[in-house]
């Protein structure tokens, strides 16, 4: 069984947003394209979003004076605007909602719980007899790279869609980190 993980779309990654990264909005749109013409060939499509706590660092995560390596702007505060999903993300295909990074400094979807259930997203895919990943989304060094070795870690098999992903700093290596521990990148 094969699921669709689509991490951290949301308005403060994209442009215009507290911590924009270049071609969000643009990998947003091609998503959307990209459930339009295949959503039916996942057996689960699932979504992760950043959902900080507004009155802390969430655990030295963010700052006023940010690196942007690992300290970053405030951004993902839960409840916000910033927090929701990209207006141009077709959020009707979405079946699983994952938030992470409540007080603290979370990069990887592992990390996080189903907003419905309070389940982890490793348990929600074991539950749905999920095995194959196709991992897309923002930002390609951060929280997609993550997210995709901790699902190797965690013996699934990995996809990440290079088209479908954008990075914060270009050139930094991270898809072919995902390739040297066995994922796959299309
Ligand atoms: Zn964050």
């Amino acid at each position: 069984m094969k699921a669709l993980i689509i991490v951290e779309e949301q308005v403060d990654f994209c442009e215009g947003g507290s911590l924009a990264v270049n071609g969000g909005v643009e990998v947003v749109k091609k998503t959307t394209e990209f459930l339009t013409e295949n959503a039916g060939n996942y057996d689960l499509i699932l979504a992760t979003r950043d959902w900080h706590e507004p009155d802390n660092s969430n655990g030295g995560h963010i700052s006023d004076s940010p690196d942007y390596v690992d300290t970053w702007p405030t951004h993902c505060v839960q409840g916000t605007p910033g927090a929701e999903y990209h207006p141009n993300l077709d959020t009707g295909f979405i079946q699983v909602h994952i938030i992470k990074g409540m007080g603290r400094s979370d990069y990887s979807g592992f990390q996080g719980v189903d907003l419905e259930s309070g389940k982890s997203l490793d348990d929600i895919l074991k539950v749905n007899g999920i095995s194959q990943l196709d991992i897309i989304g923002i930002a390609e060094d951060h929280c997609v790279r993550a997210t995709a070795i901790d699902g190797l870690d965690l013996g699934y098999k990995v996809r990440v869609f290079k088209d479908l992903t954008t990075p914060v700093t270009p050139g930094t290596g991270a898809l072919e980190e995902v390739a040297s521990k066995g994922g796959l990148i299309i």
